[in-house]
């Protein structure tokens, strides 16, 4: 039903990804640390990324490849020849006045283009990829529009960016979200952009409804903001058709879209080749290099999983949606081979916890022996699904060894329960009465079980303990011969 709301208002959603190259260690054209995140504002700066008077860049070569490398996972065609170009504006996060980036007109060629990634929506193809350098970063005092003043840091001015274009094909805020966890894995998975960095992998969305003008929406800062903000701009533009072609930010608080600026055109960048660097040649030989080293992708990694492991392919979607995961899952397999027992717990149980607390996977605090060690547990028929699902959201938050927890379900052995037994038969005499000649009461005597061990017994084996005493005690109650 969704789906056919969103194509019958023809709506075309586009994305602009900017992709931090985090694996390399300097910026892009200078030798400042690229770990900007862990310096005091404005400190990691020099003339280079300042734009001082008779400062020259040098490219970081490390980039080409890693650009490469994203290239030949989105099946990107990648020319022989690729160049920068400036993009002028006056923003106070720019402090050169220029951003040196690349271009695909005037004679510019960006390092890749015309690539494409699958997502269970459908294809969407990969416009172009190009190698830019980060701007500064500017913080206000609460929003965009009512700050008086901004601050900035230009810590951040001239990391290692590549800028990744889709066609306007994504089909709905959720087709949006889905591709941008597949496109993080990818990233993560090849090594060069780490996710779970604050800023390293921002998304700025541009979307129109049939008849409708396109609009930028920009400033999201998170994967949950960009569908947010998404569905605010569907809305909006149901409710005003028509419309201007302009630009809008997302403020995250009051969740909404408001005006920067009705759209510059192109021209009002004034873009040229940059003077200062040279043509980069993108040998044959390079890619050849590059395409023998590429790592298993996402996509190869959950087939795998259904084979290896035959997990469900839904699972292994979810498990390889995030490498921190896929990794987590073959370390646990290799301690505790119980491929489904883990793949239900990771696709399901880990999620729906850390969705409830807001965290991300990374910030799980146990280590893969700890759910080895509850896995193999309940493999060997020791506790019981419902019993060992209990201790995990018991481990989660501390991060321990489910040990402990076990000892105390250990406790539920059949000795123990039988003294259970005992109390119930007890407590209930009139049931325990009924159930002699009316079989449905045991289900109750089994409730009241469960009850007492706070639903920690195994159902099979309290029924079997009740049967046992029932048929017991009216063996004892007949009158001797
Ligand atoms: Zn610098």
């Amino acid at each position: 039903m969704r789906q056919e709301l969103d194509s019958d208002l023809g709506i075309k959603i586009g994305l602009e990804v900017h992709c931090q190259i985090t694996s390399l260690r300097t910026k892009l054209f200078c030798s400042c640390p690229s770990n900007y995140r862990d310096y005091e504002p404005n400190s990691v700066i020099c003339e280079i990324c300042m734009g001082l008077p008779g400062s020259l860049p040098r490219l970081n070569a490390k980039v080409i490849e890693s650009a490469l490398k994203i290239a030949l996972a989105l099946n990107c065609e990648i020319p022989p020849v690729t160049n920068f170009f400036r993009k002028n504006y006056f923003y106070p996060d720019t402090p050169k006045n220029f951003q040196i980036t690349q271009y695909d007109k005037a004679g510019g060629v960006p390092i890749a283009h015309n690539g494409f990634l699958d997502s269970w929506q459908g294809r969407v193809r990969i416009r172009r990829i190009q190698i830019e350098e980060d701007p500064g970063k500017l913080s206000y005092d609460g929003n965009i529009v009512t700050s008086p003043y901004a601050l900035v840091d230009y810590n951040r001015a001239g990391i290692a960016l590549t800028e990744i274009v889709t066609e306007p094909d994504l089909k709905n805020p959720r087709h949006a979200r889905e591709f941008l966890f597949k496109l993080r894995s990818i990233l993560e998975h090849i090594g060069v952009s780490d996710g779970s960095l604050e800023g390293a992998i921002r998304a700025d969305a541009n979307i129109s409804l049939a008849g409708g003008k396109r609009v930028e929406i920009k400033n999201v800062s998170s994967f949950k903001e960009v569908d947010r903000a998404l569905n605010f701009e569907i809305t909006r533009q149901k409710r005003l058709p028509g419309g201007v072609m302009e630009t809008r930010h997302w403020d995250e608080v009051r969740r909404v879209t408001v005006t920067l600026r009705v759209k510059e055109e192109e021209e009002g960048y004034r873009y040229f080749p940059e003077p200062d660097l040279s043509p980069v040649t993108v040998s044959r030989d390079l890619i050849d290099r590059l395409k023998a080293i590429m790592p298993e992708l996402p996509d190869q990694r959950r087939a795998r999983f259904v084979n290896e492991f035959k997990v469900s392919d839904e699972v292994a979607k979810i498990i390889t949606s995030e490498k921190a995961m896929a990794d987590f899952f073959e370390e646990v397999i290799l301690l505790q081979y119980s491929p489904k027992i883990i793949g239900g717990w990771l696709a399901v149980d880990i999620p729906g916890y850390l969705k409830r607390r807001g965290l991300d996977f990374k910030e799980i605090g146990i280590n893969p022996s700890h759910l080895a060690e509850l896995a193999k547990e309940l493999a060997d028929g020791k506790i019981n699904d419902n019993v060992a699902k209990s201790i995990l959201m018991k481990i989660l938050p501390v991060g321990e060894s489910p040990r402990k927890y076990l000892e105390i379900e250990n406790e539920m052995d059949e000795p123990s329960l039988r003294e259970i037994v005992t109390r119930v038969f007890a407590r209930n005499s009139g049931a325990v009465e009924e159930a002699r000649h009316d079989p449905r009461v045991i289900d109750f005597l089994i409730g009241q079980g469960m009850k007492e061990t706070r639903g920690r017994a195994d159902h099979a084996l309290l029924r079997k303990l009740i049967s046992e005493k029932l048929s017991q005690e009216s063996r004892s109650n007949q009158p001797k011969p």
